[in-house]
């Protein structure tokens, strides 16, 4: 019997594996610049951790985690998103106590049980941050800037849309959610399945539909949630609009974004492209000031959002965003003629290696011309040529593999290289 990996789970191998490490730096590194430093937080943690945090009546809680019994009688699920995490373990090392302010960033896989397609994996990766202590807009404006940085940086600004609401507080939203539920079940026939049972679960959903029948109901809402916001939430929105011109972000009021999770209050946005599909958004975030709260830790404001890596990876795909990628060292090719020479090679690579090159070399005996071949194939800018007159004459042959210039330099050489490896200066 074969053994195949899971539905839905991927195998990355380079250079895939490059690229998604060489915009998670990217990314990193723009986090740095604005004062966040890393957590790492568990994959696998209470199932209670992700019921309390987003909602018994999300999607994500209802629907898509993998949850198990433990051996040790234990209800756990893997983690599905980074946020519940990161507040479990905010609150549980006490962290408000530490500082006012705390920033912090996150990045591994995520998963979720649902349906895969293209931009749809049920294992994927995560970047995100969360900024704890400030309700001030300019909080929210910081973490949406930083989002936009980090989309500049990889490149993607023009192929990206910022859109964002408010969602206001749990009592505005209420009120709002009654006024929907009284428009929407007088049109219910037009509804899809998913929405007819939304509207008993969580009618907000509805907006975030996208089954032409519901978009095109939705849209003729004669009403907005901004109706329905006090006079502080409006004000909250207003301030981080402003922000938002002042620092020149592009951005979009999108009074249709609710985002699936419970946890959010006033600021929500997502970051979403025309270029996946359905599968548009490759960031969303928001404010959560009830969320600490909620799981137990004292009241303390926040405001975070998540990137998906592999969106990100797909979009720069088809965009044909060319990214510099920090490039790979020059390689440097052993090859050996003989047995006495193979093991010389096998030594001379390990030596090569501490210094810091990199160094490829075959195992076996293999002719001249085959070894040849596989450095011209492995892109190799040098070759160390070593057989038996070389090694009675204690030199070896260096082969600049681009001109195919070659030299016979003296055996010690070699070990005096420095860490650079310049073999541009033995030729
Ligand atoms: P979607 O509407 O696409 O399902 P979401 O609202 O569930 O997204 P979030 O929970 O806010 O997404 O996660 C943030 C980001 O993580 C998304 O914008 C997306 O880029 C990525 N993401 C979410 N689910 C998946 C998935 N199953 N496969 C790949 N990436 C994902
Ligand atoms: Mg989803």
């Amino acid at each position: 019997m074969k053994i195949t990996r899971l539905h839905g789970f991927k195998d990355m191998f380079h250079p895939e594996t490059q690229r998604l490490r060489s915009v998670e730096d990217t990314v990193r590194k723009v986090f740095e610049r604005f004062g966040f430093s890393e957590v790492i937080i568990p994959v696998l943690e209470l199932s209670e951790t992700y019921s309390t945090g987003l909602g018994d009546t999300t999607d994500i809680v209802q629907k898509e985690m993998y949850t198990f019994e433990t051996k040790g009688g234990e209800w756990v699920s893997m983690r599905p998103e980074g946020t519940a995490g990161v507040v479990r373990a905010y609150i549980e090392h006490s962290l408000h106590r530490k500082s006012p302010v705390t920033k912090l960033y996150y990045s591994g896989e995520m998963f979720r049980h649902e349906k895969p397609q293209e931009g749809r994996q049920r294992c994927f990766n995560q970047i995100g941050a969360e900024l704890f202590g400030s309700r001030d807009p300019l909080a929210d404006s910081e973490i949406i800037a930083m989002l936009w940085l980090a989309v500049t940086e990889l490149g993607l600004s023009e192929h990206v849309e910022l859109e964002l609401n408010s969602i206001g507080k749990p009592a505005e939203r209420e009120l709002y959610k009654k006024a929907l539920l009284e428009f929407l079940s007088q049109k219910k026939d037009s509804l899809c399945e998913n929405c007819r049972n939304r509207l008993t679960t969580n009618p907000l959903r509805v907006l975030d539909c996208k089954t032409d029948t519901c978009v095109e109901l939705t849209s003729g809402i004669p009403f907005s949630i901004r109706d329905y916001l006090s006079e502080q939430s409006n004000g909250h929105l207003d301030a981080l609009l402003r922000s938002l011109e002042e620092k020149s972000i592009p951005h979009r009021l999108n009074p249709r974004i609710v985002r699936g999770l419970d946890y959010y209050t006033d600021t929500v946005f997502e970051l979403t492209t025309d270029k996946l599909g359905s599968q548009n958004a490759v960031a969303a975030g928001g404010r959560y000031d009830l969320l600490v709260g909620r799981m137990g830790g004292p009241e303390t404001p926040a405001v975070g959002f998540a990137m998906g890596l592999e969106r990100i990876l797909l979009l720069l795909e088809k965009t044909g965003t060319r990214r510099n990628s920090p490039g790979k060292k020059q390689l440097v090719c052993i090859i050996h003629i003989g047995d006495e020479a193979r093991e010389k090679a096998a030594n001379i690579a390990d030596d090569l290696r501490r210094k810091g090159m990199r160094v490829e070399t075959e195992y076996e005996n293999k002719s001249l011309k085959s070894q040849m071949r596989k450095a011209n194939r492995t892109g190799a800018a040098y070759s160390v040529i070593i057989g038996e007159d070389e090694l009675r004459g204690k030199v070896f042959s260096l082969r600049n593999m681009k001109t195919g210039e070659e030299k016979t330099i003296p055996l010690e050489k070699l070990a005096a290289l420095g860490g650079h490896g310049d073999f541009r200066k033995l030729l």
